[in-house]
């Protein structure tokens, strides 16, 4: 795709994501890398229900701001997960409200913190770790979330939201909403005895759909 056609492309899959309710205010922010190692990132301030094509910042891999508006303060969190993952080729991150919430829950297992209910979530979202709080803006954060992407194309910042890495932003975007559509299982089973995979059905689909 041009960077033209990705422009467009993020501001459709923003939109999208804003009607879906996964997006509210100016929370979340998508990028896309460019062949070049560049990436376009939604701005600073910016409703993803409502951004412009030519206004989306490009930022160089080192951070600095190259084109377009000035780029969302947690692009940096962007950066650190392209870097730890050179497969990945576009990145979600929102502060959706399932999975917000689950980033404010106590976890036993800060190595996976939702389990596998379903097949599609095992193979769409797989493990997802609990990454450490940090004040928005800490520097920090990248050096934690760098570390997690390097396993994991899907993480949770701890009371903040998921990040997602996908192989193109309409992949990334789909990893999120089935990520959102579990986290909203999870919380409505509640207490009720759950029956999750068993390790044994979570070991056949990573054999059978490796990631
Ligand atoms: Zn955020």
């Amino acid at each position: 795709m041009s960077e033209t056609e990705l422009r467009q492309a993020i501001v459709r899959q923003g939109a999208l994501l804003y009607e879906r309710r996964l997006a509210h205010g100016t929370a979340g922010n998508l990028s896309v890398r460019l062949e070049d190692g560049a990436i376009l990132v939604t701005p600073t301030n910016s409703s993803l229900g409502f951004l412009e094509p030519e206004r989306i910042s490009k930022v160089s891999p080192e951070g600095a701001h190259i084109a377009g508006d000035p780029p969302s303060k947690e692009a940096f969190f962007h950066l650190a997960v392209y870097a730890a993952r050179p497969t990945a080729r576009a990145i979600v991150h929102l502060h959706s409200t399932h999975s917000v919430a689950i980033s404010c829950l106590c976890h036993a297992d800060p190595s996976n913190v939702l389990p596998p209910l379903t097949a599609y979530h095992v193979m769409k979202v797989g493990r997802l770790p609990l990454v450490s709080y940090f004040r928005p803006g800490d520097r920090r954060l990248a050096a934690a979330v760098g570390e997690a992407a390097r396993d994991h194309h899907a993480m949770l910042l701890a009371n903040h939201g998921p990040i997602i890495a996908g192989a193109s932003l309409e992949a990334a975007v789909q990893i999120m909403e089935e990520l959102e559509e579990t986290a909203k299982l999870f919380f409505l089973i509640g207490d009720r005895p759950a029956s999750p995979l068993s390790c044994e059905a979570v070991e056949e689909l990573a054999a059978a759909f490796p990631s």
